[in-house]
């Protein structure tokens, strides 16, 4: 299947390191113009000089007015991967309302604000756009010491379906994509050590994890018009995971 970026300029969140990174140069190799937006500086430009369609936007998402300011300027956009994603490993027992905001600022808040600047821009220029929402299997299943993640994974897939019902009739599809576990620095640190990853890999159906490229693949078919007819999928890249029983 051949797909093809050109002439499409998009937004890429949380660019700078693991699948970020790998759909920022996947859609800038198929011909898109990609802005791609981190933290960290030395990412973004390690990221550019590998491909000169990549555009920085260094931004912090958890500070509204700074992604206002940082997003509202860039564009005019086609495409959005809301993928930026944090998380905090702790027991149910000792969250707290630091760890509740700083998971759920990023990993849902930012995800509508950056939209609604996206979403405002495409229907303000009468044209057509894709939003892909990063969600995650712990949307759909219980993950020990994941409590704020998988609440806000939950919370991001019934964004998606907002998002698919409001911007659907202005042109504008969003589907979510829930992938496994990848080993990517965020993977790692929650599933690096065999004692936690073991069990979880032991009911991947597939009997792997997920590698970047399996996400970076769906998510270049949720953004291209070979998927034209999908609007508010919340879409597991899990091998199976979610739908073992015992
Ligand atoms: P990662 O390797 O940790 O990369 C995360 C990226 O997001 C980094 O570039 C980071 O930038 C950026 N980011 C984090 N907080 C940000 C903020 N406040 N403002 C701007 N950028 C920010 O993570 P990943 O594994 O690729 O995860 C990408 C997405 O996939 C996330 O939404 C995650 O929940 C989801 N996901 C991951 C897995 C997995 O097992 N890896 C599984 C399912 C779903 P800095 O480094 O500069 O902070």
């Amino acid at each position: 299947m051949n797909i093809s970026f050109e002439g499409k300029t998009a937004l890429v969140t949380g660019a700078g390191k693991g699948i970020g990174q790998d759909v920022s140069l996947a859609l800038a190799k198929c011909g898109a113009r990609v802005f791609a937006l981190s933290r960290t500086l030395t990412d973004l430009e390690a990221l550019k000089a590998k491909n000169e369609n990549i555009t920085p936007v260094v931004c912090d998402l958890s500070d509204w007015d700074a992604t206002e300011k940082a997003v509202s300027a860039i564009g005019p956009l086609d495409l959005l991967v809301n993928n930026a994603g944090v998380n905090i490993l702790e027991h149910f027992l000792d969250v707290t309302k630091e760890s509740f905001n700083k998971i759920f600022e990023v990993n849902v808040r930012a995800v509508i604000q950056v939209s609604q600047i996206f979403a405002r821009g495409i229907i303000s220029r009468d044209a057509s756009g894709v939003i892909v929402n990063i969600s995650s299997q712990a949307s759909l299943v219980a993950l020990n010491k994941h409590v704020n993640y998988c609440a806000s994974k939950a919370a991001l897939d019934s964004v998606t379906r907002s998002m698919a019902m409001e911007l659907g009739p202005k042109k504008i599809r969003v589907n979510a994509c829930n992938p496994t576990v990848v080993m990517t620095e965020l993977g790692r640190k929650a599933w690096g050590d065999p004692k936690t990853g073991g069990p979880v890999l032991s009911r991947i159906p597939l009997g792997r994890f997920a590698e970047i490229e399996d996400v970076t693949n769906v998510v270049l078919f949720l953004l291209s018009d070979k998927s034209a007819m999908m609007n508010g999928a919340i879409l597991p890249i899990d091998g199976g995971f979610t739908i073992t029983g015992v």
